[in-house]
Formats: C-alpha cells, structure tokens, sequence
C-alpha cells in the first residue's frame, strides 16, 4: 500500500517530480561550492557587492582548484566567520548546503530563503560557503516579482500598504522616491505581516471571536471523516524501508501550548522536560544536533513523501543523521533548548518545503 500512497500523491503532486529534478541539481552545486572557499561575503546587506561581481561557482573549480586551497573543515582564517556556527538571525554557508536544508536550519519556508540571501539572488546559482545570510524576522513573507507586477499591486496582494514595502530597508528601495519605484521581474521582497485590527489585537482574542465553522480548530473539528486512511501494511515493513505513510501520530504526549499562525508556523506541545520525543511517522534523519537559530538541539526526519518532520528545543537527542527511524520510535526528549522559555516540544510539519499546520494531519 505504501507503494501506492506514493504514486497517489505523485499524481497529485507535480511538485514531487520538480523536486526530484531540482534537489539533484541544488546538491550537485553545492558539491560544486564545496571546491571553493572564497572570503565571506555579506549579501543583501548595505554596501554589498553587486551582483555582477558576486563569484558564481564553475565546474572549473572542481579541476582547478585556486592556488592555494583551503581545506573543507579546516580551521576559518580569524576574519572569516567560523563555518557551520551563527547566531541568531545570521547563517553562514557551510559545506553541503542546499537551499532546502537552509530553509529548515533558519527555519523558513522554502520558498523564503531567496529573502535570506538577497533581493537579486537567483536560486539557480548556487549558495557559496562562507555566504552570511541574514534571516528575514518572523511573520514576513518573501514575494518573488513577477513581470507586470507594481509595488501597489503586489501591497495589494498581501494586504499590506506600499509603504510598509517600501520601508523595509533589505527590499532596497529607497534609492527610488516612493511614487516611482519600479521593480524587476525576479526580485524578491520582504513583504511585513499586515497591520490588521485582528493582529493588532492580538492572535487570541481574534480567534476567541471567530464563529466555531470559520476558526482553524473549529474547522478541523467538523471537517468530516475521510475514507483516505490505508490498511496496514500486508507484510512487515524491512527496516531499512526509508518511506512514511503519510500519517502522522502525536510527537509527545502533552498539551497544546501554542497552535498554528502566520509568525508561528508550527504547534508547540508543552510536556515535563525529559518526556519521551517519537517520530510523527516513519522516514530518514536528516539532521539531529544544534541549531543557532532558536530551535536549540534539534531533529528532522523526511519521510520521503514531500514530507519533512522537526522537533525542536530537545533536551537529549538518541538518534542520528541517516538512521531510519520507525513511527513512534523515541528520537529525543523534552527540553527547552533554544530559544524557549520552558519544556516543550516545536513541531513543524514541511509539506515540499512549505510549513503546514500540523493539526491538520496529525491522527486523532
Ligand atoms: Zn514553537
């Protein structure tokens, strides 16, 4: 059945088979970047390089390397930022980036990383390590220009006022006078979370005040039953079977502490510290370890489906990157590491590279 999960979703997913053309490709030019260590360059970043001065990594480098080569791994030059390590709202390229394991290290969608790098980057040119991204902030979104599109069209899109746009310094802007900005097809913008009165007011008593049918948790309580759920599988999975079956179980027993919205793309379930961590589903572990940018010790597994599990703020992590790992197996336990104020588990659900609700396909 698993097999026929997959061709379903296959069908219903094109972007699966884009990924699989596209992710080979990412990989293959940050190989390429892996054969090149030139100082750090700060993008999008005020008195940056232009672009047309910015290296593009050739496969030249791989038979050339520069004269004097600095190992992959080798200890940073004191002016260079030490590769892997960051801080808050600031990565460094590392060897083997792609832009999809950046949008999960600095916690973005996939689609937003293009606003981590710079408002000219092409994500067909390859990240270069040593590249020092700076995070985009919470609750804004990344827009990528389209031709035709005008600074009020696109404030219009998001229900923002052009001006919020145009403020936003990282968008570069303000060479131009407000009236006269025009935009490149290709140019991607930070565009600010709208000032709505519901925002203004606060997430909770907005959502206090939504009828029952329209409110995120009121929907899924009276979305009726589906006949999507497959039997079991005929046979014992092998255990190196590194596919999910697209249901996902609870991480952790415990309570909803903080549920899903526009600057908190994730549930956070609150549990004692030490409480057992499972995997949501089966899949691969892609990265257990540290992060710097708030989500502390931290695991994801991909499930190999489109989708991609995170656990975040873990006290103790008990499994390893490229360990399969069956559903409901215990990957860590509770903690508070990170940016987190007390125990309790970050837990995002990354559908091709976009964060969903996860209350949505958890099972009941
Ligand atoms: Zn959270």
């Amino acid at each position: 059945m698993c097999c026929f999960w997959r061709q379903r979703r296959n069908l219903r997913r094109p972007g699966r088979l884009l990924r699989r053309a596209w992710l080979p490709a990412m990989v293959a030019a940050a190989l390429w970047a892996g054969c090149w260590l030139p100082g750090p360059r700060v993008l999008g970043a005020p008195g940056a390089a232009p672009l047309s001065q910015v290296i593009i990594v050739s496969p030249e480098d791989i038979t050339t390397p520069a004269p004097t080569p600095s190992p992959v791994g080798a200890t940073p030059a004191p002016t260079s930022p030490p590769v892997g390590k960051g801080q808050a709202g600031i990565y460094v390229v590392r060897p083997g980036d792609t832009l999809w394991s950046v949008a999960l290290e600095i916690g973005v969608d996939l689609a937003e990383v293009p606003c981590a790098v710079g408002p000219h980057f092409d994500p067909a040119q390859p990240l270069v390590i040593g590249d020092v991204l700076h995070v985009p902030p919470p609750g804004f979104t990344c827009h990528t220009v389209e031709a035709g599109e005008t600074l009020a069209t696109v404030a219009a899109r998001y229900a923002v006022d052009p001006a919020q746009i145009y403020a936003v310094a990282w968008n570069g802007l303000q060479a131009q006078p407000l009236d006269a900005v025009t935009l490149v097809p290709g140019q991607h913008l930070r565009i600010p979370p709208p000032r709505t009165a519901a925002e203004a007011a606060g997430f909770l008593p907005w959502i206090l005040q939504q009828p029952i049918n329209t409110s995120p948790f009121g929907a899924i309580a009276l979305r009726p039953p589906t006949n999507r759920r497959v039997e079991g599988p005929a046979a014992p999975i092998p255990a190196d079977w590194p596919y999910g079956s697209g249901y996902f179980i609870w991480p952790v027993y415990g309570w909803l502490s903080q549920g899903y919205r526009y600057d908190h793309r994730a549930v956070d379930i609150a549990a004692p510290a030490g409480t057992f961590v499972m995997a949501a589903d089966r899949g691969v572990v892609v990265r257990a370890g540290w992060n710097d940018q708030g989500y502390g010790r931290f695991v994801v597994i991909d499930h190999n489906i489109d989708y991609v599990t995170l656990y975040a703020h873990l006290t103790e992590i008990f499994v390893q990157e490229g360990e399969i790992v069956a559903q409901g197996q215990v990957i860590g336990s509770v903690g508070s590491t990170g940016n987190s104020t007390g125990p309790h588990l970050h837990f995002e659900i990354r559908d091709f590279g976009r964060r969903i609700n996860p209350l949505e396909l958890l099972v009941r």
